[in-house]
């Protein structure tokens, strides 16, 4: 029988298919007192045995697929999974305690991370966070718990999982994987953002999906209503077989618009550029007919990984973009925090991440970090036409201070002789509501502003972007998030600066009037809706959309907004 869900649709397109569960490990355990010692330390050297083999295996299938230095992580955990100091303590504490071996191993671990944690080099501290993977690993072998593994996937699957985080992501193989459907995440979540990426149909905040599916069951995700359906019955699977059909009719027509101008129809043109995450996003980049990189998210550069790419690594990523690419390419400094999350940095625990330790706030704490960020993007820009972008800027202070580091690596750079571009221009990002206030001021100190909706407007409403509960106020339509942007651009035009916007909202069409009517100069967004704004804006002239703007300016809620724009 038919269920159906409902959820956000993340990303376009329907897809019918076999689910594939990731479940999360339960490590739960009971501490109990033995008398066969041998017997746990039998059991132990069985769980380090398939420990190994799992991470050999692991490190082969990465090796091949992604690339040595990906694999290189799971050389680190072999040799710490064989660690003779790590194994004496386990079995230690077998002896002296009496316990199982389950508490033994929870319990050594723990102290090694303590100590590697309270170890005064920065490098060791980021160690702690590999000890605790192992441990679990030798853990979920005692406990006989077997892990999904995204990359072992052979058959053609839909991934049904509570959340998956940004490094799960990364290592999605398009091929195999045909969409995605969440309990948790909203439109603005990182995994939301990479389906797009991907071109991968996904439906995020699907509430308690999990309780009625499992691996195998049949299921239609609906990326375009945000819809799940398990065991479709025949009817269901014709209708939505027509539906993938008349979406994929409107793709090839749209794809008609791939090389004309993002104009109106009295020749007023603006910039429709791409959000990208990795080197990898380019080819849908460059099929949908994109005019630049208006966001190139670094910090995935720094994922997935259990040390910080060295200048030359970064430089061949940021260099390969820029060559690729024909047109401007903004490249972001790292916006990690929130919820990204980097093992090595160890980052604090916080209560609230997206108002914590994040993105540039961290860069200026780690000159070191950003330093090596900087150069590798300054010398990549003699490769194309690079500029360089802030996240998360609060103050003019902060975007000082951020310029000053700037100004110091050039000068380094130039001592070198290395080339750089030296008119390379320099942006940041509105995306806190204090810069959008003042943003008359940083203007006259930039080149550019990009407005990032996705942490504006959840700064703005106080409404967490992740937290599916709050889902209906986190709302674009807000009028004070219009009043902010249509302030930033006013700002920025009064200092001569171009404009442009990297957040969701750039690409929803719904709002492509009002920012085309407030002069908006670039619209950055994921690639595979670039199509449908072009669409919108070459049906449009430029004095419709200004009134439309003016009107929608005029109104006080954000429903009477959204009736109006739909
Ligand atoms: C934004 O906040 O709008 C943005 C583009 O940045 P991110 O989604 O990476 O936080
Ligand atoms: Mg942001």
């Amino acid at each position: 029988m038919n269920k159906k869900f409902n959820g956000v649709a993340a990303s376009p397109g329907i897809v019918t298919g076999k689910v594939l569960v990731l479940t999360e490990d339960d490590l739960t355990y009971e501490t109990k007192k033995v008398e066969d010692l041998e017997g746990e330390k039998e059991r132990l050297q069985e769980a380090i045995q398939t420990s190994k083999e799992d991470l050999n295996s692991l490190k082969e299938k990465v090796k091949v697929e992604m690339g040595e230095d990906k694999a290189e992580i799971f050389q680190a955990h072999l040799m710490l999974v064989e660690d003779p100091e790590l194994i004496s303590t386990i079995q230690d504490k077998i002896e002296t305690k009496k316990i199982n071996v389950e508490a033994a191993v929870d319990e050594a671990v723990k102290e090694f991370a303590t100590m590697f944690e309270n170890m005064d080099d920065e490098y060791m501290q980021g160690r702690a966070s590999d000890i605790r993977d192992v441990g679990n690993r030798i853990l979920k072998n005692l406990l006989g718990i077997d892990t999904t593994s995204l990359l072992g996937i052979e058959d053609e699957v839909i991934l049904v999982a509570r959340d998956l985080i940004p490094s799960d992501t990364a290592q999605i193989d398009k091929d195999k994987v045909l969409a995605f459907a969440t309990e948790q995440g909203s439109r603005t979540s990182h995994t939301a953002i990479m389906a797009r990426s991907l071109e991968i149909p996904a439906v995020t905040g699907v509430n308690d999906l999990l309780a009625d599916v499992e691996s195998e069951t049949e299921i239609i995700v609906d990326g375009l209503e945000g819809e799940v359906i398990l065991n479709p019955t025949k009817e269901k699977l014709m209708e939505y077989e027509e539906k993938a059909k008349e979406y994929q009719n409107r793709r090839e027509e749209l794809i008609q618009l791939k090389e004309v101008a993002a104009e109106t129809k009295d020749g007023h043109a603006v910039e429709l550029a791409a959000n990208i995450g990795t080197p990898k996003d380019l080819t849908g980049v460059l099929k949908q007919g994109a005019e630049g990189i208006g966001l190139y998210r670094t910090e995935f550069l720094y994922m997935d990984r259990d040390s910080l790419p060295s200048e030359e690594e970064q430089f061949e990523a940021y260099k390969e973009v820029a060559e690729k690419v024909d047109g401007p390419v903004i490249i972001r400094t790292l916006d990690i925090g929130g919820d990204k999350e980097l093992s090595y940095l160890d980052l604090p625990e916080e209560m609230n991440p997206f108002l914590g330790y994040r993105a540039i706030r961290i860069s200026l704490d780690r000159p070191d970090v950003f330093k090596e960020q900087l150069r590798a993007i300054l010398r990549a820009s003699v490769y194309g036409e690079v500029k360089i972008m802030y996240p998360m800027i609060s103050s003019l202070e902060e975007l000082r201070a951020a310029n000053n580091i700037l100004e110091e690596v050039k000068e380094e750079l130039r001592q070198e002789n290395k080339e750089f571009d030296e008119d390379l221009e320099v942006g940041m990002m509105i995306e806190v509501p204090a810069t959008a206030m003042i943003a008359d001021a940083l203007a006259q100190e930039t080149d550019f502003f990009s407005i990032g909706t996705n942490d504006l407007i959840q700064y703005t409403t106080a409404t967490d972007r992740m937290n599916n509960n709050i889902s209906h106020l986190y709302q674009p339509f807000h009028p004070a998030i219009l009043k902010f942007i249509k302030r930033v651009v006013d700002a920025g035009h009064a200092a001569g600066n171009w404009v442009g916007m990297c957040g969701e909202v750039a690409g929803d069409k719904r709002l492509t009037p009002f920012l085309l009517g407030i002069g908006l100069d670039e619209f950055s967004m994921s690639s595979i809706l670039i199509l449908e704004v072009k669409e919108r804006i070459r049906n449009m002239t430029l004095t419709e959309a200004e009134n439309i703007a003016q009107k929608v300016l005029q109104m006080s809620t954000a429903k009477e907004i959204k009736d109006y724009l739909e």
